[in-house]
């Protein structure tokens, strides 16, 4: 049988393997979910916010202008229109939001106010633990990180686990593994280049499903 580290550092036999690597991966990204969770909890009590409400804040700050509106958020968020539409009047309560006609003039875009923008800026922190830990790996470390987890989207958006997203592996201009260089192996069909590990997008403006 062959001889392993195992995970008290000595040598002895397999103690776990490749065979339930998954098992570890699905572990640790649900202790890095129960992580978040409570990063996000605790920054939204210290400033009177639920957590959606917190996203939501945060949403109107990153997204573009045309998906600032009820229905889309919930959409990205995995919650029902319903719900999202109980954040946000209570944003509005606070102040913090307000809703004006879209270009269409049946759609209530959302907007922050003054205040909604103070508070964004105080709550942008909030995953700084998370982002520091990224920042202490090795870029080449962080790039192949990224390829995996948008790989592992790609493969549950397919499977109907995960509704929205606009990463470029679940994109109809992505083509993968293009190019030898692997540092730089997948192409854009819509920029006309390679596209590096490190350049991959998790939320690009120009995405288009690759199923559409
Ligand atoms: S259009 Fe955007 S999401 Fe699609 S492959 Fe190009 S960079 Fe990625």
């Amino acid at each position: 049988m062959t001889e392993h580290v195992t995970e008290t550092g000595g040598m002895g036999s397999l103690a776990h393997g490749a065979g339930d690597l998954e098992r570890r991966l699905a572990d640790a990204v649900e202790r890095l979910g129960h992580g978040l969770r409570s990063l996000a909890q605790s920054s939204a009590r210290e400033r009177g916010l639920s957590p959606l409400q917190q996203q939501t804040v945060l949403a109107l700050v990153r997204k573009p202008a045309a998906r600032r509106e009820v229905s889309a958020l919930a959409a990205e968020f995995d919650v029902t229109s319903p719900t999202l539409s109980d954040a946000v009047a209570a944003l509005e309560r606070k102040g913090l939001v307000a809703r004006s006609p879209g270009p269409d003039g049946r759609r209530r875009l959302l907007a922050l106010t003054d205040d909604g923008q103070e508070v964004a800026r105080q709550l942008a922190p909030w995953d700084g633990p998370l982002l520091e830990a990224f920042a202490r790996l090795p870029v080449a470390d962080r790039a192949t990180t990224l390829h995996s987890l948008l790989q592992v989207i790609a493969d549950l958006q397919r499977r109907g686990v995960v509704s929205v997203v606009r990463t470029c592996t679940t994109c109809r201009f992505f083509e993968s593994h293009a190019h030898a260089d692997s540092a730089a192996p997948h192409h854009c069909h819509l920029l006309r280049a390679p596209l590096p590990l490190t350049d991959l997008r998790i939320d690009c403006p120009e995405h288009q499903p690759a199923t559409a």
